[in-house]
Parts: structure tokens; C-alpha cells; sequence
């Protein structure tokens, strides 16, 4: 990369002004929140995007996958129920859907979140951003100049993350998936691998084998969704089967060969045993879009995770200006966790850029707290999977004392039959003993993504035990599991107090 020198940066006029009170590398989510809420504050912004407005959320990630899930899910929770089931078809229309999910990603146009940042005052910049020492940022724009900007206040990095690719022999060659071609094709493999256990990968298992797809799901770790509770990825790995997914756990791809563009692939596994394919994904993880920022400049090593601060301050850097939101600095690879981090560092950048006292406090304006107390998370596989806060295994590492309490959602809860005949689901609390209050809830079963925000309540807001008694489901939710889990819990601790 060359830096130009101020001598070689053109002065153009048209190149409007050159300072900025924040100025915001990438346009996602995160991006954009935090652009706008230093408007909202009365402070002057710069958004630099390279590629689209609206991230890797908005067109190869959270919004493409969901457009592409819920019709399988639709037709899924209409065969669950006498009398619908009728009126569902064999095959989806795999047209429609890829059309459905064109218009969500509107047609891959950002034109409409653009106008949206103008509307508000942010000057839109497009090109790549580069940090070029304290507080200044040069930007190749998208016509081949070079412009450099400096920012009064902050510099918010918020240039999200890329698919990581394993290094597997042949993995060039067999040209594989990442999540950008999973989520933009309109073509429909018909035999797919997709190797990884996590939320990426069992989302992509879903819609690829509900379009059609013939999936073969190849996962390393003994269980998918490992870092939820362990009977939520059983749940996942029952209801992929049952929807016909090849599902593999404890195996690894050693090798890839692809003989000819658009020819199959074959894939060896770690067993000896040989997969042949149309294409293969891998949702093996993400790396940070860091190597070509400039942190060089300011003493950081490019290619890196940022590590923060609560305020999302970027550690080893001094005189409070830099500050890294969103999956750049590894904290929860969520959209809506970075945009919370978004919140909270635009209040901090606004309380720093008055000199006003930050409210550092837990749960204060100006931390993100809820980052490792309360992240809920939400995979749209069939049946659901939900979670909230700590599994009971991280709450014990973190030093709890805590009960687990199950529930199984269909044997329990009328509305949760009302809603899917034979309904099939399971939910867990886990309660920290001492103070008798959630640390973490989980929920798998057809639904139950729209049950989680009760428990992220719950959990943030450390409603105790006995006061959640208070808060009435409807009848018939399948939110009753609530009274389940506290009767069972009541039930437990009343029982060991026997003991
Ligand atoms: C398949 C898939 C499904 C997902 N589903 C969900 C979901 O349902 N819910 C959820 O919460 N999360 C989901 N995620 C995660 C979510 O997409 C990310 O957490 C989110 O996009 C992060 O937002 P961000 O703004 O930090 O980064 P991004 O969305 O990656 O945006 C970063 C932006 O910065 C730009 N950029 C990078 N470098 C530069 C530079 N040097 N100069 C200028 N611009 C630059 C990029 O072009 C990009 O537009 C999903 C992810 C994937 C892959």
C-alpha cells in the first residue's frame, strides 16, 4: 500500500470539507448507526464505504439468509399442522424464493440506504479507507484520487469481517462457497457440502435442503451450535436429519479436488472416506477486514482483531479517539450487538467530544455491558434454536452457582400444540443461586425466536425469580413455558431444601 503525501493529494474543491468530527470507516450496520447517532448529537460525520451501504448484513449475510429461510420455514410449520399440511405442495418454488430474497437485498442497490445517511447529514464518501497516524484518514476513492480527512473528535472502525477459509489442499481449485455466493446465487446445486457447525452453517444447511438441495452437513465438532447449550444442536442436528441433511459430526476435510470449472468436487475427509459434490461451502469462521486499514500507523498490527474498551475504545492507542464497533473487534459477530456497541460508543464519543463524566458504571450509558452478560442470538433452522446470556457450563467457569431447569416445551405447554401439531422443543434457565436470577436462557422448537427477547429482558434487567412470577404469559403462547421453568425450578430447590 502507498500513503500519498499531502503534496500528491488533489485539491479539489469538489472534494468538499476536510475535517470531520467523527468520521466512520464502513457503511454496515455498524457503520451507520454510529454515523448517525454523532448526528443526533449535533457533531459533523464521514462515512467511508468501499463496496455497499448496508454491509455484508444487508446483502450476503443476516437479510439474504432470512429471505431465503422463511419460506422453507413457512411451508415446514404448514406441514405441522392437520388441515394446512393439505394445502402445501411437494416442491417449493425455488424461483420465487431466490426472487423474494432479490427484492429484501434490493437487487444488491444500495442507492436507498445511501439517500437514508444523506437525509441525516452524513456525508457519504466512497472508496477504501485507510488510517494514516492519529486521527487522519486517507481514502482511495472509487475515481482513483486520494483524499485525506481528519477527525476533531473519534474514528470509528467499523469495517466488519470476511469468511475464513481453512488451509485445505485444493481449496483454490474447488473455487468454494463462502457466504456471499450461498446467499446471492439463483442457481441451485443439486448436491451441496457445507462444512461447519455453527449458526452460518446450519442456516445454509436449512434453506439449501429445504430449495432442494441435497445437503450434506460436515461439522468438526462432536455437536453442531456448540457454544449454546448441548440439546439445542441436538435438536438441530434431529430436525436437519428429519428434513433429509446428511449430517456428520467429528470429521474434517483434508483435501479438495475440482478437475474442471463447474465439474463436482471431491472432498476427502480426515476418516479416508470420499464425498462427491456440486459445490461446497465453508462457514468455518470469520477474519477481521483489518489488514488494509492502516493500523500500522497508529503502533496496531493489521489483520487483527481490535481489541476495546467498554466504551469500544481501541486498547494501546492513545488520546481516546479510536474506537473499533461491530465484528472488527471480535465482541459478538452480531448485527445487533454492534449496533448496541454503536449506541454506547456514539454516547461516549458525544460525552467526550463536551467533557462531560461518562457513566462507566455496569449497565451505565456508556458501557457495553450487555456484550458479555447478555448477547441473545437466534438461528433459523427447523426447529429454532435461541439463546441468551450463559450456558450453564460458562456460568460454573465464570464461578456461579447456578441450577439448570428444563422444560420439554410440547409436553408442557398447550399452546406450543396449538401452534405445531406433535410440537417438538425443549427450553432450559439457568439461575444464579445466590442472587436468584438468570443468567442465560435457551430454546429450541419451532417458534421460539420470538420467545427470546422476554429472556433477554429477563437476563439484562436481572428480573429476580420471584418478581418473573408476576409477569402472566397469554394463553395459549407457547411463551407458558415461562410458568414451566419457574414451577420447575420452585420444584427443584423446594426439593433439595427437603433434603
Ligand atoms: C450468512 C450470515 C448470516 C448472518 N445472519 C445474521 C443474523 O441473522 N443476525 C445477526 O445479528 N447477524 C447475522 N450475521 C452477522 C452479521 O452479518 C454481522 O455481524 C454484521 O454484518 C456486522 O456488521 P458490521 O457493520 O460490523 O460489518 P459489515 O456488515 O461487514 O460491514 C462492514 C462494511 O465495511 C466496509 N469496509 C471494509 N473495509 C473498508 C475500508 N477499508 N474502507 C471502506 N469500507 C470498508 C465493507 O465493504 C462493509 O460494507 C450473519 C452473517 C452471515 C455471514
Amino acid at each position: 500500500m502507498t500513503t500519498p503525501s499531502d503534496d500528491q493529494v488533489p485539491q479539489d474543491s469538489d472534494f468538499g470539507r476536510d475535517a470531520y468530527d467523527v468520521i466512520v470507516l464502513g457503511a454496515g450496520p455498524v457503520g451507520q448507526t454510529v454515523a448517525a447517532r454523532a448526528r443526533s448529537a449535533g457533531l459533523s460525520a464521514a462515512l467511508v464505504e468501499r463496496e455497499l451501504v448496508g454491509g455484508e448484513c444487508s446483502y450476503w449475510g443476516c437479510v439474504p439468509s432470512k429471505a431465503l429461510l422463511r419460506p422453507v420455514l413457512a411451508v415446514a410449520d404448514a406441514r405441522r399442522v392437520d388441515g394446512a399440511r393439505e394445502a402445501v405442495g411437494e416442491q417449493i418454488n425455488v424461483a420465487a424464493v431466490f426472487g423474494r430474497r432479490d427484492r429484501y437485498v434490493t437487487g444488491w442497490n444500495d442507492g436507498g440506504q445511501a439517500a437514508t445517511m444523506a437525509d441525516i447529514g452524513v456525508d457519504l464518501i466512497r472508496g477504501h479507507a485507510r488510517l494514516d497516524g492519529p486521527r487522519r484518514v486517507v481514502i482511495s476513492t472509487v475515481d482513483d484520487r486520494h483524499r485525506i480527512i481528519s477527525a476533531n473528535q473519534a474514528v470509528a472502525v467499523c469495517t466488519g469481517s470476511t469468511a475464513a477459509l481453512p488451509d485445505v489442499p485444493g481449496i483454490d481449485e474447488a473455487m468454494p462457497w463462502t457466504n456471499r455466493r450461498a446467499t446471492d446465487t439463483s442457481l441451485l446445486p443439486p448436491r451441496l457440502a457445507v462444512v461447519g457447525a455453527g449458526g452460518v452453517g446450519v442456516e445454509m444447511a436449512t434453506a439449501w435442503q429445504g430449495l432442494g438441495s441435497q445437503v450434506t452437513l460436515l461439522a468438526r465438532t462432536p455437536g453442531l451450535l456448540p457454544k449454546m447449550e448441548p440439546f439445542v444442536g441436538e435438536f438441530v442436528t434431529g430436525g436437519l436429519r428429519d428434513s433429509g441433511v446428511d449430517v456428520r459430526t467429528n470429521v474434517a476435510v483434508t483435501q479438495l479436488k475440482r478437475q474442471q470449472r463447474g465439474g463436482p468436487v471431491s472432498i476427502t475427509l480426515d476418516s479416508g472416506e470420499q464425498l462427491c459434490v456440486d459445490e461446497i461451502l465453508f462457514a468455518t469462521g470469520r477474519i477481521p477486514n483489518t489488514t488494509d486499514i492502516g493500523l500500522e500507523t497508529v503502533g496496531l498490527t493489521p489483520g487483527s482483531w481490535l481489541d476495546v474498551d467498554e466504551t469500544c475504545l481501541v486498547a494501546g492507542v492513545d488520546g481516546a479517539w479510536l474506537y473499533a464497533l461491530g465484528d472488527a473487534n471480535h465482541r459478538a459477530l452480531l448485527t445487533h450487538q454492534g449496533k448496541y456497541q454503536a449506541r454506547i460508543a456514539g454516547s461516549a464519543i458525544e460525552a467526550r467530544a463536551s467533557g462531560a463524566v461518562l457513566d462507566t458504571a455496569p449497565w451505565g450509558t456508556h458501557v457495553a455491558t450487555a456484550d458479555t452478560y447478555a448477547v441473545p442470538q437466534a438461528f433459523f433452522s427447523d426447529p429454532e434454536a435461541g439463546s441468551v446470556g450463559m450456558t450453564a457450563e460458562v456460568a460454573g467457569q465464570r464461578g456461579y452457582r447456578v441450577k439448570a431447569v428444563d422444560v420439554n416445551i410440547g409436553e408442557s405447554v398447550p399452546g406450543s400444540n396449538l401452534f405445531a401439531d406433535g410440537y417438538v422443543g425443549q427450553a432450559r434457565l439457568v439461575v444464579d443461586l445466590d442472587r436468584e436470577v438468570l443468567l442465560g436462557a435457551s430454546f429450541a422448537g419451532p417458534g421460539v425466536a420470538e420467545l427470546l427477547h422476554s429472556a433477554t429482558i429477563a437476563v439484562a434487567a436481572e428480573v429476580p425469580i420471584r418478581r418473573l412470577w408476576h409477569a402472566v404469559p397469554c394463553f395459549p403462547t407457547i411463551s407458558e413455558v415461562w410458568l414451566r421453568l419457574l414451577e420447575a425450578y420452585r420444584d427443584q430447590v423446594e426439593a433439595e431444601g427437603r433434603l
